[in-house]
């Protein structure tokens, strides 16, 4: 069948360094397009659709681009990158795109877009960066947790999250509490090769009104369990791991963009100069354990990946006041790098939202919100950005991987004193 492209001229010249930003946000601007590419100059638009439109489809659909572009690039103004680690140039061995090795080899399949399993070699990958990880949590002394998947509608609703991101909300629903919807459901439920068809066909009604959604972040249910009180001793550092979800789209590929990933973080809670301080230190201690590891990357200010209509006033408050950093590991099959890890402050706007406040005597006046920071590490992320440089065979993998991987792995001695 041929591809049924249509060609868009952007209402304003997409600027450099927003043609990944305006791509991405293509994917949420019709279910008939099933790629977009913004050229490299700004000045085209290719979308890719499922079905030929006819001219009132085309249209609408042009017209939608024409928003998502102006909204994005009319009389944007490019931010300064501020680079504060630059070790781009570190030597890596491997030129290939470790997927499809991976998926050939089974150490990896998909379950849907987005969605995958990891076999042992990436596991232990994984557990190897955790432990990493668990010992910047420990020079911190950092309290662990645990969080739930699920995140109740109205603790998100406090902290303006459906404002910023509903384009990648994750909704977590069940069947209503009424015999006949369920007895409907058991006999009729059946799938397509990727939908479930019956129940949501014949009725919505059949779901209960949504109370909970898949959580897109790990540090949030922190915030949350310390909402609405004076934070006892006025400063806090915890971590936890999480299954954290952000729906993506056409864009989900690989492990480079999943629906369901992992994240290890590391959370400051208490006055502005107690988040500031950690953070830079977690920075340091991560360099330095980057360094050992050998990987090539790079960090750079960064802004979170808004929704339209808040993209351009939020992300340029981000960048003003340098909230965020990522980790930008090079991913030398494709000449681009990948945001492995983030380190990022918040200022008051957890303790004000969520009326968190600093107790007498910790030298902010007392019942001045608190100030938050996190350091959040994409675990598949990490994983894959180290393959890609060093390849799927253990052999090539830097020493201080190689040992950990095989003394932690080393079965116990059966019989062994
Ligand atoms: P942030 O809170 O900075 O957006 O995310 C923290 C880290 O989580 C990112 O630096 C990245 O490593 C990981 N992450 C964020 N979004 C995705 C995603 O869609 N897929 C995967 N695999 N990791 C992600
Ligand atoms: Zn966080």
């Amino acid at each position: 069948m041929p591809e049924i492209t249509l060609e868009i001229v952007p209402a304003v010249v997409i600027p450099t360094h927003l043609t990944g930003e305006v791509q991405s946000k293509l994917a949420y601007v019709d279910q008939g397009i099933a790629k977009a590419v913004v050229s490299a100059d700004g000045l085209h638009i290719t979308l890719h659709l499922h079905q030929q439109p006819n001219s009132a489809e085309r249209s609408r659909l042009e017209e939608k681009v024409q928003r998502v572009v102006t909204s994005l690039a009319r009389g944007a103004i490019q931010p300064k990158v501020q680079v504060l680690e630059d070790f781009m140039d570190r030597p890596v061995r491997y030129h290939q795109d470790p997927n499809d090795v991976l998926l050939a080899r089974g150490e990896m399949s998909q379950e849907a877009q987005g969605i995958f399993t990891l076999g042992p070699l990436v596991t232990r990958l994984i557990e190897f960066f955790e432990n990493q990880f668990l010992g910047l949590a420990a020079s911190f002394n950092a309290a662990p947790y645990r969080f739930p998947t699920l995140i109740p509608a109205r603790y998100l609703e406090r902290v303006n999250y459906f404002r910023a991101f509903p384009h990648s909300l994750s909704f977590a629903t069940h069947l209503r509490e009424d015999l006949d919807v369920i007895d409907d459901f058991a006999q009729h439920a059946a799938c397509d090769h990727e939908h479930l068809l019956g129940a949501l066909n014949t009725s919505a009604e059949s779901f209960a009104p949504i109370q909970t959604l898949l959580s897109p972040a790990v540090c949030y249910h922190l915030y949350f369990s310390l909402a609405d009180k004076p934070l006892p001793g006025g400063q806090l550092v915890a971590t936890a791991v999480g299954n954290c979800f952000r729906y993506e789209s056409f864009n989900l590929r690989s492990l480079e963009r999943l629906w369901n990933f992992t994240m290890r973080e590391i959370i400051f809670v208490g006055s502005k100069d107690f988040v500031l301080q950690n953070r830079e230190l977690a920075r340091q201690e991560m360099a330095q354990r980057l360094e050992k590891i050998g990987l090539a990357y790079r960090v750079e200010s960064a802004n979170d990946p808004f929704f339209i209509g808040e993209f351009r006033k939020q992300a340029a408050f981000q960048s003003a006041f340098q909230l965020k950093y990522e980790i930008r590991a090079s991913l030398p099959f494709k000449n681009a790098t990948l945001a492995v890890g983030s380190y990022n402050y918040h200022q008051d706007f957890f303790g004000r939202n969520l009326n968190i406040s600093l107790p007498d005597g910790s030298g902010a006046p007392a019942g001045a919100p608190v100030h938050t920071g996190c350091v959040a590490f994409g675990l598949e992320r990490m994983a894959y950005a180290f393959l890609a440089q060093f390849g799927p065979e253990p052999a090539n993998w830097p020493a201080v991987v190689r040992d950990w991987i095989k003394t932690s792995a080393a079965p116990q001695n059966p019989g062994g004193a």
